[in-house]
């Protein structure tokens, strides 16, 4: 039985004040929340504030992107060790827009994979197709492709100890959701892809659905049979309607 998974990725928003507003919304409905872990990964400034906020709830915590590098010259980057001081649990690895505006490619993500689990933390690797390639129907081309430069780098032990999220770049964002049955085909080809590998570690992945989910979508997604939870963006700035999709997964 696979634990459902409800992550927030704030992107780059929030003030203190306003995420103070947001964590105590959240904490405050987690009494429903039976089943579903939920976390947020923030803006790394922020790490501190949530940290304070967040121990000793039953909201986990991580960052958005990680160094490659333990520590150096590296402007602007955050190493590994730095989100686990602040107590992540998790870490966003490859997510769309870190691939497209900061030119990840999938030797990067893997090495960053790798670098979250040296580190301790918990990655949640996104793969997911642009709309030209679902379009030309390469799009389990290009999510093997994502996930296989992670399993060749890291191996399938490591990769067992991630969680995957599929995130259609075309649905990220945008409003535009894929139906149902769209993300259910794109999970179950990742879980067989994954199995093919091991079968147990197929069995055991957690994989979540991300891009436009929200209060109205979200229990209709995460009933699908290989959709373990969901990569929140927009929705999880407003604790109402992050909490609706937690619930949603308890499910
Ligand atoms: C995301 O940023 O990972 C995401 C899924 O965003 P949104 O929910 O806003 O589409």
């Amino acid at each position: 039985m696979r634990q459902p998974l409800v992550a927030g990725n704030w992107k780059m928003n929030g003030t203190r004040s306003s995420i103070q507003e947001l964590l105590d919304g959240v904490k405050g409905g987690m009494g429903e929340v039976t089943t579903a872990e939920v976390a947020v990964c923030c803006p790394h400034i922020f790490l501190a504030d949530v940290q304070q906020q967040l121990q000793g709830s039953a909201v986990a915590w991580g960052g958005q992107d990680i160094s490659v590098h333990e520590s150096g010259a590296y402007t602007g980057e955050t190493a590994g060790g730095m989100l686990a001081e602040f107590g992540c649990k998790y870490v966003i690895i490859g997510h769309s827009e870190r691939r497209s505006y900061h030119g990840e490619n999938d030797q990067t993500v893997a090495e960053k994979f790798a670098a979250a689990r040296k580190a301790g933390l918990v990655p949640i690797l996104c793969v997911g197709e642009t709309l030209e390639e679902r379009e030309g129907g390469i799009t389990e081309e290009v999510v093997g492709r994502q996930l296989d430069a992670v399993v060749s780098h890291c191996g399938i032990d490591t990769l067992a100890e991630g969680v995957v999220a599929y995130e259609p770049v075309w649905a990220i964002g945008t409003g535009k959701t894929a139906t149902p049955e769209q993300a259910q085909d794109v999970h179950a080809f990742i879980r067989a892809r994954i199995a093919a590998a091991n079968s147990a570690v197929g069995e055991g992945m957690q994989i979540l659905y991300g891009g436009s989910m929200n209060a109205g979508n979200a229990a209709e997604l995460l009933a699908q049979a290989d959709i373990d939870g969901g990569l929140i963006g927009g929705a999880s700035l407003k604790a109402a309607d992050f909490l609706t999709i937690a619930k949603a997964a308890n499910a």
